[in-house]
Parts: C-alpha cells; sequence; structure tokens
C-alpha cells in the first residue's frame, strides 16, 4: 500500500517548498524506502517549456524528454530518482485532457465540472505516479501558496485522496513563515496561525508544520504553534535558513521528522542512514580552497534560471574540496567590453543554454577570451555553439560564421536548424528533448572525463553543429569527441591545443548529483582548479 504525503506552502511563496519536499524524500530513502516525488503546478500553460525563465526561472529536462519545473531537479538530485513525465502535473495538463475527453463525447451528456471531474482527475493522476514506480512513498508538493484562487482544484483533491485512501496512509505537511520584527526583535507566528486555519477552511487539517525562519525558533514558539495549529508538539518542526540547501534533510532529520513520519503512516522503515550525505554537507561547509568560476549569461540576474547549472558546479567544486565562487556576468556586458577583469580573474568559464540573439556576441567574445587565454571552458548546449561559432570566425577566419537561429542570411552556418526541426510551427514540447545515447572518441578528453565509451544525456534544443563544416574545423583543431552512435550529429566538441575547453550539444547539468557529480563538470572544475594553481 503506497503512502501520500502532500506538501503545501502558506504565508508566501519562495519558502523553499521544493527543497524541503526533496529532503523528505532524502530522509525516507535514507531508511530504504521506494520513494517518488510529484509537483502540482496549478498554472494553465501545459509545461513550462514555453515560458521565459523570467516568469519561471530554469527548465529541467527529464530522460523521457518532459520539460518540468525547476522543483523536479531538487527531487532528482535530492533523492537520486529519475522522474517521468507524470511527475510535474499542471491545471493546463488537467483541463486539456478534459477538454478532448468532453469533445470526443465521453460524458455522455452531463455537465463537466471542477467537482468531481477536474478532482478526478487530478487524483488519477497522484495515483498513477503510485502505480507506475511502485513507491512505498508518493511525496506530493502542491505549487504556489495556500489561499490563491487557482490552486483551490488540487487542494480539493488533496483534501479527497485522505478519504480515498485512508487517513493512516496520508500525512499533509505544511510549509509556513514565521517572519521576524527587527523593532521588538520577534518571530511572529500569527501569520501561520492565519494560514493554517485556511486550510482548515478547505477541509485539510495539517498534521506536519515545517516552520521557517531567517532565525533561531524558541522552544515557547513551537509551543505555541503546537497549541494554535492543533498540530502534536513533536510535529511542528523549526527550519531556520540553512547554510547549503543539502543540510535540510539533516535538520528534518535532527528534528525528528523522519521517524515521525514512519510511525505516522506505519512504514516499514530501516534505521535511517544518512552518513554519507553528512560527510557531503561536511564537504560543502568546510571547503579547503577557492575555484572562481564565471557564468556568461543572459539571466545573470535571476539565478534560478541556471539553477542545475549552479548545483552541477557546486557538487563538483565539493567533490575537490574547493568552494564554489561564482561569478554572474551579464553576456551584454561581455559585449561591451565591460567585463574583461572579470573573466580575468576567473580560473573557468561557463556559457550556459539559452535561446535568441541577445547577449550572443558576449558569449563568442567569452569563449574567445577562454581559447586564447588557454582558461578552462565548458560549454553547455548553447555554450557548444557559441565556442564553435567563434572558432569558425577567429581560426578559421570566416568572420561572418554564425548560427542560422542568429543571423539566418550568414554565409557560414556553421550551427544550422536540424532537420527534423525545419516543417516544425508549434513551439511547445518540439524541440529535440530528453536523453540520447552519445559515444564517446577514445583518446579525448570528454573520453577521459567520464571513463566509459558510451554515455546517456539529456538534451534540449533545435539547432545543430552543421555536419558540412566537421571537417574543416576538425582539420583546424576542433575536435568531435562525443557522437550520435550514428556519427550524424555532433554531441560533443573539444579543443585539441588547448588546456580544457569543451562544449556539449546537451545538458549535462540536468544529470548530476551531490554524491555523484557530474563527469564533465567534475573535469571542468578539475583543469580550473589546476589553473588556479598555475596562475598563483
Ligand atoms: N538555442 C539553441 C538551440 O535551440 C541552444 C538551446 C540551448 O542552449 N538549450 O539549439
Amino acid at each position: 500500500m503506497t503512502r501520500y504525503i502532500f506538501c503545501t506552502g502558506g504565508v508566501v511563496s519562495s519558502l523553499g517548498k521544493g527543497v524541503t519536499a526533496a529532503s523528505i524524500g532524502r530522509i525516507l530513502k535514507a531508511r530504504g524506502l521506494e520513494v517518488v516525488i510529484q509537483k502540482l503546478d496549478p498554472y494553465i500553460n501545459v509545461d513550462p517549456g514555453t515560458m521565459s525563465p523570467y516568469q519561471h526561472g530554469e527548465v529541467f529536462v527529464l530522460d523521457d524528454g518532459t520539460e518540468t519545473d525547476l522543483d523536479l531537479g531538487h527531487y532528482e538530485r535530492f533523492t537520486g530518482v529519475s522522474l517521468t513525465k507524470h511527475c510535474n502535473v499542471t491545471t493546463g495538463q488537467i483541463y486539456a485532457e478534459i477538454i478532448s475527453r468532453e469533445r470526443r463525447g465521453d460524458f455522455l451528456g452531463g455537465t463537466v465540472q471542477v467537482i468531481p471531474h477536474v478532482t478526478d482527475e487530478i487524483k488519477r493522476r497522484i495515483r498513477l505516479v503510485a502505480e507506475e514506480n511502485g513507491a512505498d512513498v508518493v511525496i506530493v508538493e502542491v505549487g504556489g501558496t495556500v489561499g490563491d484562487i487557482e490552486s483551490l482544484p488540487f487542494l480539493e483533491a488533496i483534501r479527497q485522496m485522505r478519504k480515498d485512501v485512508g487517513e493512516r496512509n496520508t500525512c499533509y505537511i505544511h510549509l509556513t513563515l514565521l517572519p521576524y520584527i527587527r523593532a521588538t526583535g520577534e518571530l511572529k507566528t500569527k501569520p501561520t496561525q492565519h494560514s493554517v486555519r485556511e486550510l482548515r477552511g478547505i477541509g485539510i487539517h495539517p498534521d506536519v508544520l515545517v516552520c521557517r525562519a531567517d532565525y533561531p525558533i524558541g522552544d515557547e514558539l513551537l509551543d505555541k504553534i503546537s497549541l494554535f495549529g492543533d498540530v502534536d508538539r513533536e510535529a511542528v518542526i523549526p527550519l531556520e535558513t540553512a547554510e547549503t540547501i543539502y543540510e535540510v534533510p539533516l535538520i528534518l532529520e535532527r528534528y525528528g521528522l523522519g521517524d515521525y513520519l514512519v510511525r505516522r503512516l506505519a512504514l516499514d522503515a530501516a534505521p535511517p542512514d544518512l552518513d554519507e550525505w553528512r560527510e557531503l554537507v561536511y564537504r560543502l561547509k568546510h571547503p579547503k580552497r577557492d575555484v572562481h568560476i564565471a557564468l556568461v549569461g543572459k539571466y545573470v540576474g535571476l539565478h534560478d534560471a541556471y539553477i542545475s547549472v549552479h548545483e552541477a558546479l557546486l557538487h563538483a567544486a565539493a567533490y575537490f574540496e574547493s568552494r564554489l565562487v561564482l561569478d554572474w556576468i551579464d553576456a551584454e556586458e561581455v559585449e561591451r567590453g565591460n567585463a574583461l577583469d572579470r573573466l580575468q580573474k576567473a580560473d573557468g568559464i561557463v556559457v550556459p543554454g539559452g535561446f535568441g540573439e541577445r547577449g550572443i556576441e558576449g558569449k563568442i567574445r567569452a569563449a574567445r577570451f577562454a581559447r586564447e587565454n588557454k582558461v578552462p571552458y565548458l560549454g553547455l548546449c548553447l555554450g557548444l555553439q557559441v565556442m564553435v561559432i567563434e572558432f569558425a570566425r577567429h581560426v578559421l577566419g570566416d568572420d561572418r560564421a554564425n548560427s542560422a537561429e542568429f543571423d539566418p542570411q550568414t554565409p557560414h552556418p556553421v550551427v544550422d536548424l536540424m532537420l527534423e526541426q525545419r516543417n516544425i510551427r508549434d513551439m511547445g514540447g518540439t524541440m529535440r528533448l530528453g536523453s540520447y545515447p552519445c559515444v564517446l572518441v577514445e583518446g579525448t578528453k570528454a573520453r577521459r572525463a567520464y571513463g566509459v565509451p558510451q554515455v546517456s544525456e539529456r538534451h534540449r534544443h533545435r539547432y545543430e553543429i552543421n555536419n558540412r563544416y566537421r571537417e574543416v574545423l576538425a582539420k583546424a583543431g576542433m575536435v568531435w569527441s562525443g557522437l550520435s552512435p550514428n556519427g550524424q550529429l555532433v554531441e560533443i566538441g573539444e579543443l585539441r591545443d588547448h588546456p580544457w575547453m569543451l562544449g556539449s550539444q546537451f545538458h549535462p547539468e540536468f544529470k548530476t548529483r551531490p554524491d555523484a557529480p557530474h563527469p564533465l563538470f567534475r573535469a571542468f572544475i578539475e583543469a580550473a582548479l589546476k589553473n588556479s594553481r598555475h596562475r598563483s
């Protein structure tokens, strides 16, 4: 029998509900339980694939090619489980499904309503995840904040779930904030009380309250919250802002949430084993040296846009007992020639994925800087394309070389639209998406980094390296070190005459784990550290 843990949020957004759900997953996995996590997103978009990073941060891509909310990245990184398309449900998907059934005549003349039709479809999708994975525990995070109009059908559906699968098989966890009032120097519980009341008004009585705060939470406050919230005292969990998000599972464990859940849900669990996780957090918190990385991108004021890249760099830095010092450089600043001093300070340069022309010339300049100054460089998807454009322009001397994405008239489209992409008109879910195999060429940096002859990596792009230019580029020193099994698609390019300059057409950042940093990020950080020692 699968148990269900539902996570809701109150008071304000951005409390770290995704990290909390992921951390609960970790402490249950640490007890030998099979866990899967699902996110319910109240917006009407079918998926975040067509949304701007300003709206939604990064789009996280799963093995099966689904474009999902960035919280799924946290779920995978914290639990080590690879999720599937059923793990991210949006209002848009629910309505698309119901309306197409209505058009088919499936409702036999009935009126189609939010209750029961929408809530039934939501519940069907929650159960689908349980069935598909045969998991002991399904953790369901409801996006948004209690009180939002658009999340009501999801809350109603999870309320009904308790009736459907039984009180003992469900647990409601509500995450709230205790704001700090500086004038009196105290944390306030009132917003939490209101938020719990709001939730109860909908018929959900929370079993656990996780209280976020930026300051230590005293016992008397926890007593008070337990009383007013009508929640067991041991189920009121204080969660002070942690130094690193990877510490959150340890904090929840320290306050007994793991044991509480095991008892509450009568789970057949082993004693928790978090030793490795503890070591990892120790390494993150006690670095021995710094590694300075410049990330040259378009959304640098918006760290959520590159969250997986950040985590991948962090995991690799921690592996080498180093502190990641990340300088987020606006590509347009590089374009204007303003950021040279910042590039000079970097031990390594990353150009992440991206779409559209803005900032492209700045990224090309950054790649040129890395090549000419022998600074380690890692290009992710667009970062590979930029590296190839730069090489064609300044090594081959084709000064108008470009991607057809940015200059459709270029005489040298070294990056061009993929054949399968030519007749596509719909923008949603139509890129080259998800995992594809990549064969690594012997004797290359990529092959050495991975240590195996073939890998599988996740993609999200429409353009590719133009095969017509492969040979001339190769003659000039570009090594095609990763290819699709039929040899038709370039998946990795690297420079022969450079300490470490490599770009991948896929996004390795989607497959990194704190306890298993991605091989390409590891090799890149290793090269950056070498560069740093060399310079000092
Ligand atoms: N815009 C490029 C393409 O579509 C790169 C995409 C990316 O970096 N994810 O191919």
